[in-house]
């Protein structure tokens, strides 16, 4: 069954190597992460293939790699030295601080009520630049790489002699020093956004808008977050950000969380190059920017057809990869029975899950909250069972539960049911996937079969499918690691190999093996790659 809770995505992520805690040997930095060894991989893919669709694929766009630190003044014409904040309260009973639109009015470290009245707080980052400290020599760690871009909008019109409508992309970090960070990648201080500014002829923005949208879903689907677990949001005039005319936030479903922004898509209008241009005054901007002395440069693009020079709009879709991992992540996840577990041992672990439920139920020392989301979590399983069965795991992981004694005897009786009767697969799409290909030897310490298989593993990295090779395990168990990373295929050299030259190639989401002559692999799973 597919994931009900972040928790099972998050304990694999951390199981596998794919996200570890920043500085997790000093204890960590709240809201950073790193990308482990299998991290990087799918993180790299999603990142290529967003840039493959949205510059290659495409007749109309540019690609950028702005720097993270810019003139201090960027950030004032923007508008975030003045807007860029969220409202920051304290509660005044146990210190503690919260952002005051995701706290309802009530302390979530204390439950109380006594809270100040909610005051902006800049999420800008500040780093000093140079070796004197003064209140003037600081710059701004970016928030968003938007402004990287209309920063250069004359160089890349200059430079790639552009007519609109043309766009610009580009991928790179963006800091923001959110007041709780939570939720594993979901909201961290430190991530990698892929963005894009495209710059529209005035009046056509509306209509360009509505290309981005479609454009945008159609890349989800194609890395396996389809369009029925997305709603489009028109955000609320009231509540749209200072530079947009309209925004349209796609909502994933995130397990536990349930629907989150996961992008964004705005109608900039000709706001931020409006007001990062000299002479502003003179091109009849729509939008109100803050008068501007110190540009150098005018940001406009000079229209033929009018014989006037005017500021294009801007359609910006702004995705953050970290949300994307998350999704793609959780879309992938199944824990699927590959052998019916039989009756008497589904009921032993449903026995053992009610004692540990009660022990729960009974246990004073369990904080309120912990205990109910322990018996919440429990009974979902208890009624989801025998198909729940692996996500007793997840629960035994759970704040409070290595407190209950029983819990020993619940994972005695489940884990070993859940290894021999389940497995894990993440069914990522094959063109993100980590690992391509893993290849074994039936044997590990027979030579022509590990000869063979390292030979196979080497020819298939060269043309340049992720492969690995492993020979730690029985055959068995190699495929249950493989598929629990969410490698396509699998490559086994068995003593036939040695005979006639083909190995077997198993198929992850369907576990069908087929023999393959070694000589077509490369065709063979390129087809299916794609
Ligand atoms: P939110 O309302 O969730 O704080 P936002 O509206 O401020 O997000 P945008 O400024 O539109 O976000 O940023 C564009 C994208 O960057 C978001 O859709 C999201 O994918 C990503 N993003 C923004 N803030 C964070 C964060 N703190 N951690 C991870 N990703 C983020």
């Amino acid at each position: 069954m597919p994931a009900t809770t972040l928790e099972q995505v998050v304990a694999l992520a951390k199981r596998r190597g794919f996200v570890f805690p920043s500085s997790e040997i000093y204890g960590g930095l709240q809201g950073v992460f790193d990308y482990g060894p299998l991290g990087v991989e799918l993180k790299n893919n999603i990142q290529s293939d967003w840039w493959r669709t949205n510059v290659y694929e495409r007749d109309d766009m540019e690609g950028l790699d702005a720097a993270i630190l810019m003139n201090r003044l960027v950030w004032k014409y923007s508008g975030h030295e003045e807007t860029f904040n969220d409202p920051l309260v304290d509660c005044r009973n146990c210190k503690s601080r919260w952002r005051a639109d995701h706290i309802k009015g009530k302390c979530p470290n204390c439950g109380s009520t006594d809270l100040t009245e909610p005051r902006p707080f800049n999420m800008m980052f500040k780093t000093q630049v140079g070796p004197v400290a003064d209140s003037d020599s600081f710059a701004y760690l970016r928030p968003e790489t938007a402004q990287g871009i209309f920063a250069n909008f004359a160089n890349v019109l200059a430079t790639t002699s552009r007519k609109l409508p043309f766009g610009v992309a580009q991928i790179g970090k963006g800091f923001r020093n959110e007041i709780n960070p939570r939720n594993f990648l979901f909201r961290v201080r430190e991530f990698d956004m892929m963005e894009i500014e495209y710059f529209v002829m005035p009046g056509t923005d509306e209509q360009w808008h509505e290309h981005w949208l479609e454009a945008r879903l159609s890349w989800w689907a194609g890395i396996g977050v389809p369009r029925d677990q997305i709603q489009v949001y028109d955000v609320p005039k009231a509540d749209l950000a200072h530079y947009s005319k309209r925004t349209y936030d796609l909502m994933y479903n995130y397990p536990t969380l349930g629907y989150q922004e996961i992008e964004g898509i705005a109608n900039r209008t000709d706001f931020d190059l409006g007001s990062h241009s000299r002479d502003q005054e003179k091109f009849g901007l729509t939008a109100k920017v803050i008068p501007n002395s110190d540009s150098l440069a005018r940001l406009t693009y000079f229209d033929q057809a009018s014989n006037r020079h005017i500021v294009p709009f801007v359609i910006e879709p702004s995705a953050g990869v970290g949300r994307c991992f998350l999704a793609v992540m959780s879309e992938a996840y199944d824990e699927q029975i590959v052998k019916a577990p039989p009756a008497d041992k589904v009921d032993a672990v449903a026995q053992a899950l009610q004692a540990f439920l009660k022990s729960v139920g009974r246990n004073e020392k369990l904080a309120a909250e912990t205990r109910d989301a322990l018996l919440e979590r429990g009974e979902a399983i208890a009624a989801a069972l025998p198909e729940a069965l692996p996500q007793i795991e997840t629960l035994l992981g759970m704040p409070g539960a290595d407190q209950i004694e029983v819990g020993k005897k619940l994972r005695g009786q489940a884990q070993p049911v859940a290894d021999e009767h389940f497995r894990t697969v993440l069914r990522f799409v094959p063109k993100i996937a980590p690992v391509k290909v893993a290849v074994f030897p039936l044997k590990r310490n027979h030579e022509g079969l590990v000869g063979t298989a390292k030979g196979i593993r080497k020819a298939l990295q060269k043309t340049g499918m992720r492969t690995v090779y492993d020979d730690t395990g029985a055959i068995g168990r190699l495929y249950r690691r493989q598929d629990e990373i969410g490698t396509p295929f699998c490559i086994t050299v068995d003593f036939q190999s040695l005979e006639d030259g083909t190995v077997t190639v198993r198929d992850r989401d369907t576990m069908a093996q087929e023999r393959v002559a070694s000589g077509e692999l490369e065709s063979y799973l390129r087809e299916k790659i794609g």
